[in-house]
């Protein structure tokens, strides 16, 4: 679905991207892991084109990202992305929040993106706070909005940057369990984080990234039990 062919990107003289090579399947679940610095967040931001490549190229569903214009646009709702500070519209309610890609990007009537909101709002668990705005919500509740504002696009797959990682502990489970929910029905998703249980149990793939690099690719059993480079070696008895 998406496929990342050599794909070089410097940040002036700080090579970030360093001949990526990375295919992720429909439906696939894959798990991005590395120490700070390694390009975890760089390397999403180039698959919706929040950030451009030198060289290389990607694709989505067979087509190289567009460059501009609406087309840009659609791309970004077919990739959504969700990071680590929620990026919600602060003067709009948590509905309206939902429903605004939906009536600009999607072009969905307004009562089709009225119900469609309310059903993702109380499919993640926050369907009595949609007319509340977003200051008004624990951080864990606008993590599950902007999840659901992401879904309201139907992206062709979903792109979270440590979604959990802003959250007090008492409300990472809360976001990761919707996480956990998706996989399960199958949407492709591409998630950086830290939480190590959620990559066991969610992971169809890990990738370990150091200094711009994928170091090692391997299923979560593997990886987990039996690192072969000394990068992750060093990383995992850094974090477990
Ligand atoms: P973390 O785990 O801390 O989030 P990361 O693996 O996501 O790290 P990136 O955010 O992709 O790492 O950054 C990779 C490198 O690129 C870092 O050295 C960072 O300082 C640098 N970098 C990121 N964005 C820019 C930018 N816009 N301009 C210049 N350098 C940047
Ligand atoms: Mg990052």
């Amino acid at each position: 679905l998406v496929v990342l062919s050599n794909v070089n990107k410097h940040f002036g003289a700080l090579h970030v991207l360093q001949d990526i090579d990375l295919s992720i399947a429909r439906g696939e679940v894959v798990v991005v892991i590395g120490p700070s610095g390694s390009g975890k967040s760089t390397l999403c931001r180039t698959i919706n084109r929040l950030e451009t490549i030198d060289s290389g190229s990607i694709t989505l569903d067979g087509k190289p990202l567009p460059a501009e214009g609406r087309e840009l646009a659609r791309l970004r709702a077919d990739v959504g992305m969700v990071f680590q500070s929620f990026n919600l519209f602060a003067h709009k309610t948590v509905l309206q929040n939902v429903m605004l890609g939906q009536l600009k990007v999607r072009k969905t009537d307004q009562a089709t993106a009225l119900e469609k909101a309310k059903a993702l709002l109380d499919r993640v668990g926050v369907g009595a706070q949609a007319d509340k705005y977003p200051a008004q919500l624990s951080g864990g509740q606008q993590q599950r909005v902007a999840i659901a504002r992401a879904l309201a696009m139907d992206p062709k797959v979903m792109l979270f940057d440590e979604p959990t990682s802003a959250l007090d502990p008492e409300m990472i489970n809360e976001v990761l369990e919707v996480m956990q929910q998706l996989a399960r029905e199958g949407m492709t998703m591409v998630v950086v984080t830290h939480e190590m249980g959620f990559a066991r149990s969610a992971a169809d793939r890990v990738v370990f990234m150091a200094d711009g690099k994928i170091v090692e690719q391997a299923t979560p059993e593997q990886f987990f039990s039996a690192p072969k480079s000394d990068r992750a070696k060093d990383f995992l008895s850094k974090i477990l």
